[in-house]
């Protein structure tokens, strides 16, 4: 099908500062080296521990953080090459979803001006044609259109988050960024999201990265899941293949956290060693070497190759 995006080695380093001078001593390494193909009206899961680089790439792909290095190609066009105002046009096909739909709504606007607001800054309809995409998208996310007039104050945390999705969909975006949208909510409500947004994916022909730390999260609605471990590709597989046959360590010890519906079914507890190791100082060799129970000497030494070890299903790991 249709590539949608191109991602070929994706960085972002972000300056350590120190002291009274502000010299740099050192970087993070946020993402460090990221290549993706992502297809049009797929939903690519991202998935990894807080501090892996997820979010950090989700923004960099929007340059709503300024990547370091790499290639970004959107419908067939060099974004890093866009000028501020080119970029701010663009945005208008790639959207983003945070997770804390609160802290990303104006509290003194009402719904109706939040909602609006994206259609002003791009010149979008007239205000009555603008009122009425507020309240067809109010109603299209399961709110009632009446709530145009409300703050952000009113509403529980699953009506904020459907508010923000309203919000990103306005502008009839191509690409929307999800990042960790259902996080914040109770368990009870995480699932009405994301059926939610497996629908508007449907009617508005929309391509989904959904940034997740949880794999049962994304399970369903991902076609295919990329594993990210300090700011790296571990493995990238088919939904279905990553948890019928997750070939990289690290994969196998984030699924055996994964409560199993069947309790007759054994999976293997895998519980990782010690904590993330600092993305501004990251192991050599394998990065996840320093918690991995199959760590060899050559994993300390040798970054593994990212390589497709069976169809369509992508590594890094020197004992696979
Ligand atoms: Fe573990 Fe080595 Fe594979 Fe890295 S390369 S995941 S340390 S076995
Ligand atoms: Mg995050």
């Amino acid at each position: 099908s249709e590539v949608l995006l191109e991602v070929k080695n994706l960085k972002k380093h972000f300056p350590i500062r120190k002291g009274f001078i502000r010299r740099t001593a050192g970087y993070v390494r946020a993402v460090d080296g990221i290549d993706l193909t992502v297809y049009a009206g797929e939903t690519l899961g991202v998935v990894g521990e807080s501090g892996c680089g997820k979010s950090t790439m989700g923004r960099s792909l929007l340059r709503l953080v300024e990547p370091t290095s790499g290639q970004i190609h959107f419908q067939g066009k060099d974004i890093m090459k866009l000028s501020k105002s080119q970029m701010r046009d663009m945005r208008r096909e790639m959207q983003i979803v945070f997770q804390d739909p609160y802290a990303s709504l104006n509290p003194r606007y009402t719904i109706g001006q939040t909602l609006s607001e994206p259609m002003e800054i791009h010149h979008l309809h007239n205000s009555t044609a603008r009122k009425q995409r507020v309240q067809s998208m109010l109603e299209r996310v399961g709110l009632d259109p009446s709530y145009s007039s409300r703050f952000p104050h009113e509403f529980s945390g699953g009506q904020r988050q459907r508010i923000g999705i309203a919000r990103a969909l306005v502008l009839n975006p191509k690409l929307m960024i999800l990042d960790e949208p259902v996080a914040a909510l109770d368990v009870s409500v995480q699932s009405q999201v994301i059926n939610l947004l497996e629908d508007l994916q449907q009617d508005f022909n929309l391509t989904y990265i959904f940034v997740a730390h949880d794999l049962s999260v994304v399970k369903h609605i991902s076609n295919r899941i990329l594993v990210m471990y300090l700011g790296r590709m571990m493995e990238l597989a088919s939904s279905n293949d990553l948890f019928a046959d997750p070939l990289h360590p690290y994969t196998r010890a984030l699924l055996s956290a994964v409560p199993i519906p069947n309790p007759r079914v054994k999976r293997e507890r895998i519980i990782l060693q010690g904590d993330l190791p600092s993305p501004a100082n990251p192991p050599k060799g394998c990065v996840f070497h320093t918690r991995c129970p199959l760590a060899q000497d050559v994993c300390r030494e040798k970054v593994p190759e990212w390589r497709e070890a069976k169809h369509n299903h992508m590594v890094a790991c020197h004992l696979v």
